[in-house]
């Protein structure tokens, strides 16, 4: 484990005691309960997650003993590969085995017939509480998505923040992303970061909070270093048993793009994030004016294998170099980067380069959804269209850089990102027999080119089953969305934006 990483990665201690409960289910019993499960979802919202918008805790699926069978499994593990009709035994929330005949005789059942079983994606840069502001990206220079965050972030209350992070991370579930960065650069206060938190372990999803200065936040002053501080001493309390970890979303000292070089402020709280081991992140280099940043970081040392860079559109040789010998991972999002006019990720020359990729949504403000499988598709898009060459960037390759890489530019690659025994059980199952997907031809390209988030029809995270038959099991959504509307409706009224 990275010493970076030594913070609130408590899941493999976590929930042992469940299984003495675990009795023996038929595969008809377990349909039967999972659609009872369902039923009750419709009807009993009073203990949903969601129900947890003003402080009460949600309840999540407990962790079971599941065996997926004759599915075909992509395990993204290179030196196993794909293994098709073979099984998925669960216990705990860990990857038990994975492999042909597995015997597990208490285990619940799932037949995997006609599904693709792989791991969830890994989504790695996102300003969640953006999605509160979906689409909200308007035609005009002040109606920008610059000027709207800032304007309406300003504006946004606690309960906002966690409404907007609720729909996104309900958004990314139901979608196959089972792994989120929630880059949270409004925390106007510690309540605001807590109300993050909260929407994050409602919901069930794993991933990292990064700590980020409000919007509109002056460049001289720093984040609230003593909050951030104590958000790391407390961690325990907010981890959700080890499914979330904590960064820190550094502005660098960007804001100003003559201005490349850190100033005191940033270099206070890189240097406060070093020293409590925490990772970092920061934009960089994602319009032409902004070139060279990465030189600056590289000279300044401030890259390293704790570092990510978000974006990277305008980057020279040498700059690549630097990040590859820093080990310094990139995210690239390349529906926001398309849509603002930011330019095309140079995802060829990273990879040749050695340095690690990850893929991410950004802002639905601006890319309008959080759809992993068309994120996978226009990177490889742009790339073999840059190229002028059909074989560029492999299908396979792509879904690489959504999981397993993805897990690796985020540090979790010894949890999440591929199928084996003994990570966390964070998979999904894709429905080939869906319209879209069939005739079954080559899953890697199938789920590149042909998947859509409507094909997911199971999503299980720590072993927990947040989806299944195409439902989400413990999060009603039709409460999700209607909660967010009127939050939004509040923000806009109070910030005069019609
Ligand atoms: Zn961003």
């Amino acid at each position: 484990m990275k010493a970076w990483m030594g913070t609130g990665h408590d899941a493999n201690r976590t929930n042992g005691r469940k299984m003495k409960t675990e009795k023996t289910t038929t595969r008809r019993e377990f349909l039967g309960g999972v659609a009872a499960f369902g039923a009750l979802g419709l009807t009993g919202c009073a203990n949903l997650p969601g129900a947890g918008a003003t402080g009460s805790p949600g309840r999540l699926p407990e962790r079971g003993e599941v065996l997926i069978r004759n599915a075909y499994v992509m395990t993204m593990d290179p030196s196993v590969g794909d293994l098709p009709d073979a099984d998925v035994h669960i216990r705990n929330g860990a990857i038990v085995a994975v492999g042909r005949n597995i015997q597990a005789s208490g285990a619940q059942v799932i037949e995997g017939r006609g599904m693709i079983v792989l791991p969830g994606f890994i989504e790695t840069h996102w300003h969640m509480w953006n999605t509160l502001l979906r689409s909200m990206s308007g035609d005009k220079r002040e109606h920008g998505y610059f000027p709207t965050a800032a304007a309406l972030g300003k504006i946004y209350l606690p309960e906002d923040m966690y409404q907007g992070t609720r729909l996104s991370a309900v958004e990314a579930l139901n979608g196959g992303i089972t792994f989120v960065h929630d880059w949270c650069h409004n925390i106007r206060g510690p309540e605001f970061a807590d109300a993050n938190l909260r929407a994050l372990k409602d919901a069930g999803i794993r991933g990292r909070f990064s700590y980020g200065a409000p919007q509109a936040h002056p460049a001289v002053e720093t984040i609230d270093l003593a909050d951030f501080e104590r958000k790391q001493s407390d961690w325990r309390s907010y981890s959700n048993e080890g499914l979330l970890s904590l960064g820190l979303a550094w502005r660098g000292a960007f804001d100003d793009p003559k201005t490349m070089v850190p100033n005191d402020a940033a270099r206070r709280e890189f240097a406060a994030a070093r020293k409590l081991g925490l990772p970092i992140s920061v934009h960089v280099s994602n319009a032409r004016v902004r070139a060279g940043q990465i030189a600056v970081l590289a000279k300044e040392k401030f890259l390293g294998e704790d570092v990510q860079c978000i974006h990277a559109i305008w980057v020279t040789p040498e700059e690549i170099r630097a990040l590859a010998s820093a080990g310094t991972p990139v995210s690239f999002s390349p529906y926001t980067e398309l849509r603002i006019g930011f330019g095309f990720p140079q995802t060829g020359e990273f990879l040749a380069g050695g340095v690690t990729v990850g893929l991410s949504v950004d802002t639905t403000a601006l890319s309008g959804n959080a759809d992993m499988f068309a994120i996978m598709k226009v990177i490889q898009n742009i790339e073999n269209s840059r190229s002028e060459n059909e074989f560029k960037l492999p299908a396979r390759r792509v879904l690489e850089l959504a999981t397993i890489e993805g897990a690796r530019s985020m540090g979790v690659e010894d949890r999440v990102g591929s199928l084996k025994a003994g990570k966390r059980a964070d998979l999904i199952m894709v429905n080939t027999h869906e319209v879209n997907l069939g005739v079954f031809s080559e899953p890697a390209h199938m789920l590149v080119e042909a998947a859509q988030p409507s094909n997911v029809d199971t999503v299980m995270v720590d072993g927990r089953i947040l989806k299944r038959r195409g439902k989400l099991t413990a999060i009603d959504v039709e409460q999700t969305v209607s909660e967010a509307s009127s939050a939004l409706a509040a923000v806009r009224k109070r910030g005069g934006w019609w």
